[in-house]
Formats: C-alpha cells, structure tokens, sequence
C-alpha cells in the first residue's frame, strides 16, 4: 500500500480533484472567462438559453446568488432542462478533459478491500463529485460502489478551507474524527484543516504524484 495508516485509522476520505482525477490542461473547469469562472455553469447557461429563455446568463447568476448551495441538478431542475441531455454533455466534458490519477483511484480499491471505509469529501457539488467519480471509475456504470458517503459543497454549506464545513461533514460520517485519514493535494483545505477539527491523519499528493503524511501540529 502507497500509504501507511496508524492502527486507529478506520476509514480513508478522498478529495477529487487533482487526487482522483485532474485537468488534462489547467483550468479547464475553472477560469475566469466561463460563467462564475465554471465551463459547467458556462454549458448550463447555455442551454438555458437554447431552451428559450432570453437573458440566460443573468438569470442564471440570480438563481446562484440566491440559492447558495446550488448543485447543477437543481440548475437543470430550475430551468426545466432535458436532464438526459444535460447529463450527457457533463459526461462528455468530464471524459474528455479529465484524467484518471489511477494510483489513488486505485489505493481507494485496495483500502476498500482491506475493510476500510471509504469517503469522499469536495468543494464540487454533489453531482459534480458523481461526475467526477464515475469519470475516475468510483460511480456509475463503471464503478463498483465501494464509496460510502459521498460530501460535496452543497451538502457540508460551504468549502473544504472552513473548519465549518468539516464539522458538519464529520458529523455525518459514523467514525470518529481521529479514526479518518484525508487524502488531498491542498495543504490548507485537505490537511490543515481537517487536522484541526480532529481528523486523524492527512496524506498530500506531491508535485511528483506520490504521497506524503502531513505531520501534526504541534
Ligand atoms: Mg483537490
């Protein structure tokens, strides 16, 4: 195994990007000339658009604005798009631009079988993490299910970087905090902390894609 888990460990959370899957170039999601700085937003708004409603991307940013935690399927719901459609030009972009880190994907397998717990934890929404996770084979057709608990920005109301976030996510998850590992590639969101609030250990995906445990604070 790539990692060595103290014996309290039970069960092992991962972060999605650039620790299960990454950008085949950079930025492709986020950059500043999309919609909010989202292709995904970006592609919602425009079939907004393609479904008839004048002012698409205005009326769009009124609705994130309001509904703060949104996920892309309440977007889909709200604005009445083809839901099958929808979902398969997300899929398509998601393959297209995305690439596997299949060594963490497949460390996640290897815990799995070694009757770990297995989470996973995310500033993407909650359908943006299931896109995510089948393109990385975690979900979906592909995926065998081994996840148990899957934590995104709409449901922990807010990002990986705020301990607030964490607390509501470690409440969900039916393991004490010092029983969980992190798995990221953010100093800050994936070990700083989570550290903080009692997760037990954290593991950093380095430049060279290998893993190394953040030590604790003193
Ligand atoms: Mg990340």
């Amino acid at each position: 195994m790539i990692i060595n888990l103290n014996s309290e460990i039970k069960a092992v959370c991962f972060d999605l990007d650039g620790t299960l899957v990454e950008e085949c170039y950079p930025n492709a999601q986020i950059d500043r000339r999309y919609l909010a700085g989202n292709f995904i937003l970006n592609l919602l708004s425009n079939m907004i658009q393609a479904n008839g409603y004048e002012r698409a991307e205005e009326l769009l940013l009124e609705y994130l604005d309001i509904n703060i935690y949104w996920d892309y399927s309440d977007i889909i719901k709200h604005f009445k798009l083809d839901e099958k459609l929808a979902l398969l030009w997300l899929r398509l972009w998601h393959k297209k631009n995305l690439i596997v880190m299949q060594r963490n994907v497949d460390l996640a397998y290897e815990l799995h079988q070694a009757g770990y717990g297995i989470y996973v934890i995310s500033n993407n929404p909650h359908l943006g993490c299931l896109l995510k996770m089948e393109r990385a084979g975690l979900a979906g057709e592909t995926g065998k299910g081994i996840v148990e608990g899957v934590f995104g920005s709409n449901f922990g109301l807010g990002q990986k970087m705020q301990r607030s976030f964490w607390t509501r996510v470690l409440d969900d998850i039916p393991c004490a905090p010092h029983r969980l590992a992190m798995v990221g590639d953010n100093p800050l969101e994936d070990a700083e902390v989570p550290m903080s609030v009692g997760v037990g250990q954290c593991f950093l995906v380095k430049a060279d894609g290998c893993l190394t445990e953040v030590g604790q604070p003193v």
